[in-house]
């Protein structure tokens, strides 16, 4: 972290201090809300703008002596870098801070483009902290008055829970910080190692209170891995679904701990879950080792069972593209999504993710990663990593275009899945025979209208 810190007298005024949220998969952004809340209660009192869904106004950025921005994932980061160039034409002398799981990743990079300190943020008490240091001595003459969440863009203005015709405006939350595991692919562990806390039980209920309140019907969990304190986890869902019987909800947790929990699956179907995501990556031995995910694919059935067999929908999520994958394992996680009917449970983005591998990944402790000729490409956050067999890397590039294409056209998901699939058997040079291909065959899959971007 930089330490130079720059004196204001003008800290506590009203939007001396901006938060920025660049990207979070399309809900209401848990990188402004807590941040906010922390803020305020030590007697700031910060604006805030979520560019995902508002424009960058260029009067806050002008008047603003501190700028935090939010970078969770790798989308954001690509868009945070922009946003700095942008701040700096507007307010060349801010205080800028990036923070988040991708700020620490890449704080080299950062702090040489213009960015003044680069946090984790972990438990939403460094940017207070930072903050507190950078006002170095001001008198508070603001008092802790309520949170002004008015500031935040309506729930309406993000992505909503749909299943056929049902609609529901979606709220967000996270139960835990951090994950006890160590896939090696996951940005997570080099941030927490290992580690994760709880965040308290009375927080979490606020901040569903609240998102209720202004019309959210579905709660998405964006824990790392709900499954992590699975009895901290179910006496938040109890406690919710008695205040908000009517209410339903998501939560991502790994197929090891699907397996583990399976004999509550069926309470959370009764608390109103509708659909679990789970990081399957790969179906390969091979890779699934060098991930060290610790399941296989026989796992993977068996918690397609459990989850399914509770009534709830479960959604998979790949990492298809890596330098351990052959052709067939790409087809064969085609042949597995339609054998098991889960072309719907898939957002077709999912068939074109190349693995990243950002500064301080667990993956270059690998030997089989120690073989492969690496660069660091700073500007775009990851290693630079080539297949050896230049099929994969073509199929990479045509499959990315064509769901983006068909994204952008609004083409059904099973028309876009069995045009990948035909391009993958085409570069095999075998034949494809389709076993499912009306809708009709389809389990129907509820979802967040957002499409799935790390
Ligand atoms: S992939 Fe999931 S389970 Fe693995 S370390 Fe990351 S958050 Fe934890």
């Amino acid at each position: 972290m930089k330490t130079e810190a720059r004196t204001s007298t003008t800290m506590h005024a009203s939007g001396a201090i901006l938060l920025i949220s660049c990207y979070e998969l399309g809900h209401r952004p848990a990188g402004l809300t807590r941040p906010l809340r922390a803020l305020e209660a030590a007697g700031f009192v910060p604006d805030a703008i979520d560019i995902a869904v508002e424009p960058l106004d260029a009067e806050m950025v002008a008047r603003a002596r501190f700028i935090g921005i939010s970078v969770p994932m790798h989308t954001a980061l690509r868009l945070g870098v922009h946003l700095v160039h942008r701040i700096r034409q507007i307010n060349p002398d801010v205080s800028i801070c990036m923070y988040g799981l991708y700020a620490t990743l890449n704080a080299d990079y950062l702090l040489s483009q213009g960015v003044d300190f680069c946090i984790a943020n972990t438990a939403s008490t460094e940017l207070v902290e930072l903050v507190q240091s950078v006002v170095d001595g001001e008198q508070l003459e603001t008092q802790k008055t309520g949170f002004r969440t008015a500031k935040l863009p309506p729930l309406e203005a993000y992505a909503q829970f749909e299943d056929n015709a049902e609609k529901r405006i979606v709220g967000y939350t996270e139960t835990t910080i951090g994950c006890k595991h160590l896939c090696t692919h996951c940005p997570i562990p080099p941030v927490y190692n290992g580690k994760f806390s709880v965040v308290e039980r009375g927080t979490v209920l606020a901040e569903i209170q609240e998102q209720v309140s202004q019309g959210a019907t579905h709660i998405t969990f964006g824990d790392p891995d709900f499954l992590n304190g699975p009895r901290h986890g179910l006496r938040i869902l109890r406690e919710m679904h008695e205040r908000y019987p009517n209410l339903t909800f998501d939560f991502t947790t790994k197929v090891e701990h699907i397996l583990k929990h399976s004999k509550h699956f069926p309470e959370f179907a009764e608390l109103g879950c509708r659909f679990v995501i789970s990081a399957v990556e790969s179906l390969s031995g091979t890779v699934l080792t060098i991930l060290e995910k610790h399941h296989t694919r026989a796992d993977v059935e068996t918690a397609i069972d459990i989850v399914h067999g509770a009534g709830i929908a479960l959604r998979p999520t790949w990492v298809p593209f890596t330098p351990w994958t052959s052709l067939d394992d790409y087809l064969d996680i085609l042949a597995f999504v339609e054998m098991h009917r889960l072309v719907y449970h898939v957002d077709p983005v999912q068939y074109a993710v190349r693995l990243l591998i950002p500064p301080g990944s667990y993956l270059l402790n690998r030997p089989e990663t120690k073989m492969l000729s690496l660069t660091l490409d700073e500007t775009a956050f990851s290693y630079i990593w080539e297949h050896p067999d230049v099929r994969l890397d073509e199929l990479h590039k045509t499959v990315n275009v064509l769901v983006e294409n068909d994204a952008r056209m609004g083409v059904d998901a099973l028309d876009t899945f069995y045009r990948i699939w035909a391009l993958a058997a085409d570069m095999h040079g075998s034949r494809h025979t389709p076993l499912y291909r009306s809708k009709a065959a389809h389990l129907p899959a509820p979802r967040i209208t957002e499409a799935w971007f790390c």
